[in-house]
Parts: C-alpha cells; structure tokens; sequence
C-alpha cells in the first residue's frame, strides 16, 4: 500500500524558496582577492539567482541536462551558480582550478561544459586550455573591471549578464533525481572521475550535516567556508546553510594562515571547515603571534585527510577550540562519517575521549559502512580487523559520469572506497590508511597514518608524511619525510625511534627519517604521497 504523503520534490530549489522565506535577513560575506568585503543578504542572493536563470535560458540558451562549469574561488557570485544553475535544471559542474591543464582540459571536454564561468583571477588559467575546449560556447567573466581584457573568445562580464535580467522566473517542476551538480575526483591514479550528484542527494546530505550529531550548525553560528566550493561543492556548506539559516563567510584566495586568522577575528567566525594542514597552519601560526582576544571560533570541522590527535588536543587546550573529525570523499557528497562524543563517553578520561574523538567517527544517517577482508568475509566489528571500507546511502555515488566500468562497486552495489579501516563495537571507523599507502613489511601491515599522527605530536614537528621504500630483506620499509617546527632544531634518529616507541612495535618503527622544508601538497591540500614517492625514486630524498 501507499503512504498517502505529498510527493514533495527535494531539490535545491526547495532548498533556495525555504532560505529566502525564513532567513531572507542571514548573510553571505566575501573577501575578494583584493581585500574588498562584501556582504548581502539571502534574500539579496535569491533575486539574482532568478536573474541568473533568466540569464542562463534566455540569453546563454542553456537547457535542462546541460553542463555548465564554474572555475572560481569561494565567494557570494559563486554561491549564486550553485543555486542558478540546477534551477533550471542544469548541472553546476565545479572545476578544481588546481589541477594541471592537461586535467582541466581534459575534466571540461569529457562533461561536454557548455558555458564557463571563470573568476577573472583565474582567466589567464583558462586562456592557456581554451583552444583546446570543445564545447564551451560562452565564457562568463566573475568579478572583473570594466577594462578587464582577455583573449577568451564570446565573453561576457557577469554583472553585465544579471544586470539586463528580470527577477521574475518560475522554476521548473523537476524530479529530484535528475543531477545538479558535478565534481570530479583528484585523479591521484589515473583520469580523473566524473561524481554526479542529483537534487536529492544533495538535499538529503545538506539536511543531515546540519544536524547535532554530524557538523551541528544552525542560525546563530557564522560559518567560514575555508574548504573550496571546487572540492567537492565545499562539502555542501552553500546549501547546508541555507537551510540552517547559517551566515556564511567566503574568502576567495585568502587561504593562508594569517589571512584566515585575520576573517576569522574580523567577522566572528563561530564555525569553520578545512583540511588538517589548513588547521596545522593556523594553529602554529597562532602559537607565534598568539591573538590578543580569544577568537570567537567554537568548532573547526575536519575531514579529507586524518586529523591527528595532537592537533586536537593543543588547539583545544591553547586556544579553547573544539576540532571535529570527519571523513568522506567526491563519491560520498562527501560526508560518511564524524566523530562526537556521545552522552556515555563523558565519564571517560580526557585522554580516552581524545583517542574517540580522533577516529573518523560513525556514519552519518543515510550512510551504511561495512569492511570487507582480504578473504572477501565481512569483517567483525571488533575495532581490530582490518579490511577495505565500502559504503552505502542516500548520498553515495551509484555509478561513474560516462562509464560502464563496475571495478569500484561490488556485485550487491556497495561502493569500493579503497580505504582501508576498522569498525569498533560502537561503529565507529578508523582509518588506517590508502590501499596504496599501507606499508608490508615482512609479511605484517604498517599504517602510514599512524605513524604520521604520532610524529606530529612531537614537539619539534610540523608535518610529517610517511611512505613505504622497497628493502631487499622485508620487501618494503616506512620513511618519514619530516618537516620541522624551527628548522634549526632537528630531533635525532634515535630520538626519534624512542619517541615512536610508546606507540609502536619495533618492525612498525622506521629507520630512515628525511627533513624537508615543506610536505608536498595535493591540488585539495593533502600530503601529495605520489609525488613524495617519485622524488625518493629520483633518488631526491636522502
Ligand atoms: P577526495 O575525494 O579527494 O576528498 O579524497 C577522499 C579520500 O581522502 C578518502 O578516500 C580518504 O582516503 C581520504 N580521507 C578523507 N577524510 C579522511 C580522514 N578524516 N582521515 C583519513 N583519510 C581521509
């Protein structure tokens, strides 16, 4: 029998209607590269929304399933085609501005982007691949002068676009499984893969994130976007908090630690997202020029790479700011997990709550988790067993854009993350590394990330990337590429070794231990352990 419930579609229209209706007054502020502020209201950011989709069917002759590409930084106009875009019923396809241009030109022809909107900071970016794009008819100019020149052909400066627009637009009725947005995964191996997201998906997961146990914001918290709108739709902050009533902070190209502390401060920032190194820089900027007041800033959500519990535990106890774990990928929206203590675990020691608190954490709900064991058993939920993460839910990739190839999912549809992890008996998942990172030696698995949490807890450390090098006797050996606190002060190798030893067993210990000045990045700012491999191979890290 049927539920006689409305069929109410979700999408991100139902999303925008409701923003605009009950928090119309919340704002959206943004440091443009030139330091400029500027803030409007939701309300504000709705009507050019409508400008926009007039825009995007009237005059850019854009239809229903088109792809259109955005190569931009964090920032209201940004937020704008979040919403303008999958209006329509198109698809807002996020470019990582990042990646090399053979990956750009490559990401843009094979989702077929009609039209292309790019900050004009970034417009030299796109001028060195446009005569290679294929489909791209219009390019459309963001936050340009009026004198802005570019060798981009069909050009058209975006306030000029809104500006001969009408408010006035009637959405489409649209299913809410239909795509409304698109990103694309780093492509560490291989070609990059296109992830599409559909109204419903995004939804579900703005909804679930702004809940208690998940990212836990709501209308009295301002929000600083630091995770880019290009990796992974900023882990959904633009629509989370449209429906959280949340105000949203957008710092375009101020991404290194004084700058963010600086928004931090200037706009009582209670909220924040980021990935550990963004966290890492900011706290030992901190620990430098300590901030005259304590800043306003109550929790700071991490996730793409382990937070280490160090970090945790000093940015609470020097600064009295809460870190909050979280773990997921392009394929998951990307929220699968976060760790919050539950009521039983506050009787625990400090020490034992930090040790739950630096787990991924449990899934969110909409999210299943499994492991599943070399012998292809799934794994018991002992905190132990070892085995590949897969996952399932209402926010999980089902299939890759344009490919028939399975190899990521298995024959009953869970998705293959390629991580490794444990599941304890309270559900929460530890990761313990990459597929390709684990490290085995002499037949026994060593966790690169394990030991990476552990050095950076050194005093002496920064940063601190572990990969596996071959070795005639145990097949392969960790090294621990190290990047100092003071580069005068280099712990030794013994001190070292002794240091690890609390943790870990003699054969998880490395023997070879490399400073650095600085830990490779990934285009999203993730230890970069490709290119730490290949500069070893070059025999560049002695
Ligand atoms: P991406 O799709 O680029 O965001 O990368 C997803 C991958 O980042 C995951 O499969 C994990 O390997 C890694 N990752 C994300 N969050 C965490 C975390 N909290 N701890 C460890 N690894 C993580």
């Amino acid at each position: 029998m049927e539920g006689l419930m409305m069929d109410y579609p979700l999408t991100t229209n139902t999303i925008l209607e409701y923003g605009n209706n009950v928090f119309h007054h919340k704002k959206i502020i943004t440091y443009l590269p030139d330091w400029s502020r500027h803030e409007y209201t939701f309300g504000d950011m709705y009507k050019r929304c409508k400008k926009l989709a007039n825009a995007l069917t009237k005059r850019l002759g854009v239809k229903r399933g088109d792809i259109v590409g955005t190569f931009a930084w964090n920032h209201g106009p940004h937020v704008e085609l979040y919403y303008g875009i999958p209006g329509i019923g198109a698809v807002c396809h996020t470019i990582n501005i990042r990646l090399s241009h053979q990956q750009i030109e490559y990401i843009i022809n094979n989702s077929e982007d009609k039209v292309l909107f790019v900050d004009a900071t970034l417009v030299p970016l796109i001028e060195k691949v446009a005569p290679l794009l294929e489909t791209v008819e219009y390019y459309i100019i963001i936050n340009a002068n009026k004198d802005f020149k570019t060798s981009l052909p069909n050009t058209i400066h975006y306030e000029d676009l809104l500006a001969e627009q009408s408010d006035a637009f009637e959405w489409p009725q649209l299913d809410e499984n239909e795509a409304s947005g698109m990103c694309y995964t780093s492509g560490t191996t291989g070609l990059p893969k296109g992830v599409l997201y559909s109204h419903r998906s995004t939804y579900l997961h703005a909804s679930v994130v702004m809940s208690p146990n998940v990212a836990n914001v709501g209308n009295k918290d301002i929000l600083l976007s630091i995770v880019p709108q290009f990796h992974v739709m900023a882990w959904g902050v633009p629509y989370t908090c449209l429906l959280s009533g949340t105000d949203m902070v957008m710092p375009s190209s101020h991404l290194n630690p004084e700058d963010l502390i600086k928004i931090l401060k200037e706009e009582k920032v209670t909220k924040a997202t980021g990935v550990p190194t963004i966290w890492l820089g900011i706290y030992h900027e901190m620990k430098k020029n300590p901030p005259k007041e304590k800043l306003a800033l109550k929790e700071y959500v991490v996730g793409g790479s382990a937070l280490p519990e160090s970090l945790i535990e000093a940015f609470e106890k020097d600064f009295g700011v809460k870190g909050v774990h979280a773990w997921g990928m392009t394929e998951t929206s990307p929220v699968g997990t976060v760790s919050q203590l539950q009521l039983k675990h506050e009787a625990l020691p400090y020490k034992e709550q930090l040790k739950i608190r630096a787990k991924q954490g449990i899934p969110a709900p909409g999210v299943e988790l499994r492991i599943v064991t070399e012998d292809g058993s799934i794994a018991p939920r002992d905190g132990q067993t070892m085995g590949e993460l897969q996952v399932k839910g209402a926010w999980i990739v089902s299939a890759y854009f344009k490919t028939n190839n399975r190899e990521n999912f298995t024959e009953d549809d869970w998705f293959k993350t390629g991580d490794v992890a444990t599941i304890d008996e309270d559900g929460y998942m530890v990761i313990t590394d990459r597929l390709k990172d684990l490290i085995k030696s002499g037949g026994e698995w060593i966790s690169s990330v394990e030991l990476e949490s552990v050095l950076m807890s050194h005093p002496k450390i920064k940063e601190a990337a572990v990969i596996a090098i071959p070795d005639k006797k145990w097949r392969e050996r960790p090294l621990a590429t190290l990047v100092m606190i003071d580069h005068e002060e280099k712990p030794s190798v013994s001190e070292l070794k002794e240091y690890l030893s609390r943790d870990f067993a003699k054969y998880q210990i490395p023997d070879d231990y490399v400073f650095i000045d600085e830990v490779p990045k990934t285009s999203v700012g993730k230890f970069d352990k490709k290119e730490i491999r290949k500069r070893y191979a070059e025999g560049k890290l002695t």
